[in-house]
C-alpha cells in the first residue's frame, strides 16, 4: 500500500512559539518589539503544544503514513534554522533524520495532508488536504488524529 504523505508545521502546531513570545523579556523591547521572531535563541527552547509529541509519534509509527515536518523559518534569524533542526531531534530523536523541510511555499510540496495553523505560506493552495490547526474543525491534536483515524 502506498503511504500517505503528511506534512506537519512546527510553530503553533507542535511548538509553542506564541507562549515563548508572550513570556520573553525582550519581546517588548527594541528592536524585537513587533518582531519576536528575531529574538536570539527563541526557537531553541520552545515548549511543545499540548498532545503534539505523542500525536506525531503515533503518526510516525503508523504504517499508512510517511511524515515530514514543514516549517518556514524566519529569514532574518538564521540561528532559528538550526534551532528548528535541533528541536526536532530533541523531541523525536534519530528517527526524524531527513524529515525536516524548510520552505516558505508550502503549496509546492506534494502530499496528502498538511497540518498547519497559518494560511500565509501557500497552505490554501496545497494540492492535498489542508487541516487548519486551531480552527473550529481542528482545534487540537485530538481532532486531527480522529480525522486521520489514528488512535
Ligand atoms: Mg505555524
Amino acid at each position: 500500500m502506498k503511504k500517505k504523505i503528511i506534512y506537519i508545521d512546527m510553530d503553533g502546531v507542535i511548538s509553542d512559539f506564541s507562549k515563548a513570545k508572550s513570556e520573553h523579556l525582550l519581546s517588548k523591547q527594541s528592536p524585537y518589539k513587533g518582531r519576536p521572531d528575531r529574538i536570539p535563541n527563541i526557537y531553541r527552547d520552545l515548549e511543545p503544544i499540548k498532545d503534539a509529541i505523542e500525536s506525531v509519534n503515533k503518526i510516525i509509527n503508523n504504517e499508512s503514513f510517511e511524515l515530514f515536518f514543514l516549517s518556514t523559518p524566519p529569514w532574518d534569524n538564521p540561528d532559528a534554522w538550526m534551532h528548528k533542526r535541533i528541536w526536532i531531534e530533541k523531541y523525536f530523536g534519530k528517527k526524524a533524520r531527513h524529515k525536516l523541510i524548510l520552505s516558505a511555499r508550502k503549496d509546492l510540496n506534494i502530499g496528502d495532508f498538511l497540518i498547519d495553523d497559518s494560511k500565509y505560506r501557500g497552505q490554501p493552495n496545497f494540492q492535498g488536504e489542508w487541516l487548519e490547526f486551531g480552527s473550529e474543525r481542528f482545534p487540537n491534536w485530538e481532532a486531527v488524529l480522529s480525522y486521520l483515524k489514528i488512535d
